[in-house]
């Protein structure tokens, strides 16, 4: 097939333009794809699977903003339901009937979620479900696990895999020692012992790239926090909506106490939110004493863009995100195999992960022990045949409902080359 894409000269003036006035060039660090030792593409627009870049190059593109284009960058339904909201006024700082509905297609999803609070990220979604965690249990001291990411809250940034793991950083500087000593970080597989505020984790790891959970750990991970008093949260920012409509609380038949979302549920704009039962959420203010609010939290636009999301996730949707992960997934086991690089190849509905590496990867130890240098050369080689891939190893790539046959025959055609350049 050759290579399709030019040298991007827009790109990088772009570049240069932008190391100077935002740190590194970038508003957040994976994209400055260091990782893959070149420098970013600046995105002109999306269609579909496809990235279209400032130099009119097309990829096909599997990192889909990391996780909230389920549907696929510009989905008519979605730009017209962000259209009408957006003629009807941006933001009011005032109830609207559509955050109360996207909480009703949320809650009937959600196995734990009786209640949820809407914010805009994340990040903000996980620090306010341990303030609510600690505020419920009277304890301040959170377990996480090696590999996983919960947004940049200040506490939780040790080990937490993907930004920090790529850039090489085991925690950051301007996190108080109070901030840490208050977070206890055990290996994905082993359950956290002690008097816990929670335990907190992503059922479905795919910040380390993705690392599905060992037989029985997450029932294991209930019953500690059952008999130690912890609140079990899962920060399904990635799986929820991803992996089943309830996400992997409902494939694993776990349900933890607290539920963090994000991503899908903004279908593509900022929003975030956490739920659980009645008795926990009631204790969010106004209903009870636990201060968290939002001045663009419920926004409209994000509120309709994550329910027209939503709404396309019917059970062939599902179907439809699985066989492609699934053919991906075998694809690039058998292209890898045809020139003898050793990979281990890790799927779940709707996210992949190329380990490169002899033997399956079961925590972040295993993780990082992976050869970077190869994926980093089998990333820049897909890049130069119009195939966007997550640029750093410890990321998990995002199929979406808009990645046809066709997108998955061309990435195995590119993929055919770049391991043989790996
Ligand atoms: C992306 C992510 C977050 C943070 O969400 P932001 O919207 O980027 O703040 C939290 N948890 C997990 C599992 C994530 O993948």
């Amino acid at each position: 097939m050759g290579s399709a894409v030019r040298v991007t000269d827009r790109s990088a003036v772009a570049y240069a333009r932008a190391v100077d006035l935002l740190p590194g060039g970038v508003n957040s660090p994976v994209r400055a794809m260091r990782a893959i030792g070149r420098d970013p593409l600046f995105v002109a627009r999306g269609e579909g699977a496809d990235l279209i870049d400032v130099d009119g190059n097309r990829y096909v593109d599997w990192v889909m903003s990391w996780g909230p284009l389920i549907a696929g960058h510009a989905h008519p339904d979605v730009v017209a339901a962000v259209t009408a909201a957006a003629g009807a006024g941006t933001s009011f700082g005032a109830p609207t009937e559509a955050e109360v509905d996207l909480a009703a297609e949320t809650v009937r999803r959600v196995p734990s979620a009786e209640m949820m609070r809407l914010v805009s990220s994340g990040t903000e979604a996980s620090m306010s479900a341990l303030r609510l965690a600690r505020a419920a249990t009277g304890r301040d001291r959170i377990a996480k696990f090696a590999g996983a990411y919960h947004g940049h809250v200040d506490g939780l940034l040790a080990d937490a895999g993907s930004g920090l793991a790529t850039q090489g950083i085991p925690s950051s500087p301007g996190v108080t020692a109070a901030q840490a000593a208050d977070t206890v970080v055990v290996p994905w597989g082993a359950v956290p012992d002690g008097e816990l505020a929670a335990i907190v984790c992503e059922p479905y790891p795919a910040n380390m790239g993705l690392v599905l959970p060992p037989e029985g750990f997450l029932a294991a991970l209930r019953r500690r926090a059952d008999e130690t008093g912890a609140l079990l949260v899962f920060d399904e920012v990635i799986s929820g909506f991803r992996v089943a409509p309830g996400g992997a609380q409902e494939r694993e038949g776990v349900t933890p106490d607290l539920t963090i979302l994000g991503k899908v549920i903004g279908g593509g704009l900022p929003a975030a939110a956490y739920a659980g039962p009645r008795e926990l959420m009631e204790r969010i203010a106004p209903a009870g004493d636990v201060y968290q609010a939002g001045t663009l939290s419920g926004n409209p636009l994000a509120t309709a863009a994550g329910l027209a999301t939503l709404r396309l996730l019917d059970a062939a949707a599902y179907e439809r995100l699985e066989q492609i992960a699934a053919a991906l997934a075998t694809g690039l086991r058998d292209a890898a195999a045809e020139v003898g690089v050793p990979v281990q190849v890790c799927h779940t509905t709707g996210l992949l992960t190329v380990f490169f590496r002899e033997d399956p990867v079961r925590d972040y130890d295993d993780a990082k022990s992976c050869d970077t240098e190869r994926y980093a050369a089998f990333c820049r080689a897909m890049l130069d045949r119009g195939v966007y891939l997550p640029p750093s190893q410890f990321e998990a790539w995002f199929p979406s409902l808009a990645h046809t046959d066709v997108h998955v025959e061309r990435t195995l055609e590119a993929a055919r080359e770049a391991f043989a350049l790996a």
